[in-house]
């Protein structure tokens, strides 16, 4: 296929068939967060780079491999957003969000943009719902992020899911940690990958998470962060599974998750879906209290979490979770000849203005092609218009459920059709209506 009619590798197209399923999701998250007192924020969907080299980390595969980059024609180095974390963080700092009232909870929706290998559950162009909280650095604080985003799963009807926690440490007792990690990975040296080789001097953290099987296998084995945080940071930890363990919330402890970011600190956790296959994990996060100061705010703790929706989307599917699909067409109003056209137009305006969904023929088709059209969209009522229907002013209203029939005047099409779909049959409607 010419490439004009192919969508690039690793897009999707959210079909309108689908749509529907996108808007129930994103409007359950927005709605969820409220309840949680996040605020929607927007940004950007590409940034300097240097706002990801700066906290993503330039050591990390997002920043090494996958970002997508280019000048734009005024010579910036620009790069499409492989996460929003980093444009929020921006965002907060270069608005002064972060030096008014704390704690700041914003929530986003958007599109994320990696170069990476295309298969299930991973893309090139994936979106993310995901949440910040800045200014908050009580064990309490991740407990809530945690509650809330397992509120979204579970309340859009996702069951068999597993939360992952783990605490990374704060950089003063990772200094101990990476000393350990440096010897542990130096006796491997020489099995590990190009870039993990690098890694071993520059942040030897990041082999931890390498996709290659032979690092990944090697790291199974290495010494894990959970053994050697300082006291303030197990303390953290502990105050954040009290909280959980009050919240009901049922979580593992699993000393191998890094995350693949580098401007984590503390908790982090994963929520992962065993029925999609190697690319489980549908949500990932956790706290980075250094990040704000290193983008140049104030020191403010902060965390947050990213869910992938493709994913998620996937996970739904998995477990059989169907979404409501909203009406497309509550009449459908057939025409023949121009006059008729010009009173459907007409009542179509009014229906819409009452909240209905109507529908005229807008295509010149025949009467034929008009109701195989009706019935392909599902209309549930249809009403043909002729040029004696206009003379009289009535019309015959069609149940298309189930063929029934009733002359109507047009001028009560609404009150007609309200009552009908309440009713959601024409037998049922009262006389005074008609
Ligand atoms: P993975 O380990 O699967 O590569 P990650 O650690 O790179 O994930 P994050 O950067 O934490 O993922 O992003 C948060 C969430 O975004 C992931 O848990 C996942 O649901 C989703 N996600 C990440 N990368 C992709 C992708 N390429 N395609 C689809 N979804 C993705
Ligand atoms: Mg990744």
């Amino acid at each position: 296929m010419a490439e004009i009619n192919r969508a690039v590798k690793g897009t999707c197209d959210i079909l309108p068939d689908d749509s529907y399923k996108w808007q129930e999701v994103e409007k359950f998250m927005l709605e969820t967060s409220r309840l949680y007192g996040f605020k929607e924020i927007r940004v950007p969907v590409f940034e300097h780079t240097e706002v990801f080299n700066r906290s993503v980390g330039d050591t990390t595969d997002v920043v090494q491999k996958e970002m997508y980059t280019f000048d734009d024609k005024g010579g910036r180095s620009i790069t499409l957003r492989p996460e929003l974390t980093a444009g929020v963080v921006r965002s907060a700092i270069e608005k002064g969000l972060v030096n008014g009232a704390l704690p700041l909870k914003v929530c986003y929706i958007g599109g994320c943009y990696r170069y990476e290998k295309p298969q299930a559950g991973r893309l090139r162009e994936f979106h993310q719902f995901g949440v910040e909280c800045f200014g908050a650095g009580e064990p309490a604080a991740d407990a809530e992020v945690i509650s809330l985003a397992k509120s979204v799963l579970n309340g859009l009807g996702v069951s068999k899911l597993s939360l992952e926690i783990n605490s990374i440490g704060c950089p003063e007792c990772r200094k101990k940690y990476h000393a350990a990690l440096k010897e542990f990975f130096e006796a491997q040296k020489d099995n590990l990958c190009e870039t993990c080789k690098d890694r071993l001097d520059r942040n030897p953290m990041r082999i931890l998470d390498c996709k290659s099987p032979v690092c990944s296998e090697i790291a199974n084995n290495a010494p894990v962060m959970i053994d050697f945080l300082c006291d303030d940071c197990a303390n953290h930890f502990d105050g954040v599974k009290a909280h959980l363990n009050a919240m009901g919330i049922k979580y593992c402890v699993n000393p191998h998750i890094v995350r693949g970011l580098d401007y984590y600190t503390r908790t982090v956790f994963e929520f992962v879906s065993n029925s999609i296959g190697a690319q489980g994990t549908v949500c990932g996060g956790g706290r980075y209290d250094g990040l704000v100061s290193q983008m140049g705010g104030p020191a403010v703790p902060a965390l947050g979490f990213g869910m992938g929706i493709e994913r998620l989307m996937l996970v739904l599917e998995s477990e059989g979770v169907t979404l409501p699909e909203p009406k497309t067409c509550d009449l459908f109003i057939s025409v023949v000849g121009s006059a008729a056209a010009v009173k459907a137009s007409e009542l179509c305006a009014k229906l819409r203005a009452e909240g209905f969904c109507a529908q005229s023929e807008i295509s010149g088709r025949g009467l034929k092609a008009q109701m195989r059209f009706a019935n392909k969209i599902g209309a549930k009522f249809l009403v043909v218009l002729g040029d004696d229907e206009l003379s009289t002013n009535k019309a015959v209203l069609k149940d298309m459920s189930n063929s029934e029939t009733k002359e109507v005047d047009l001028d009560k099409l609404t009150e007609m059709l309200y009552e009908a779909l309440k009713n959601s049959a024409l037998g049922a409607l009262e006389d005074s209506i008609l």
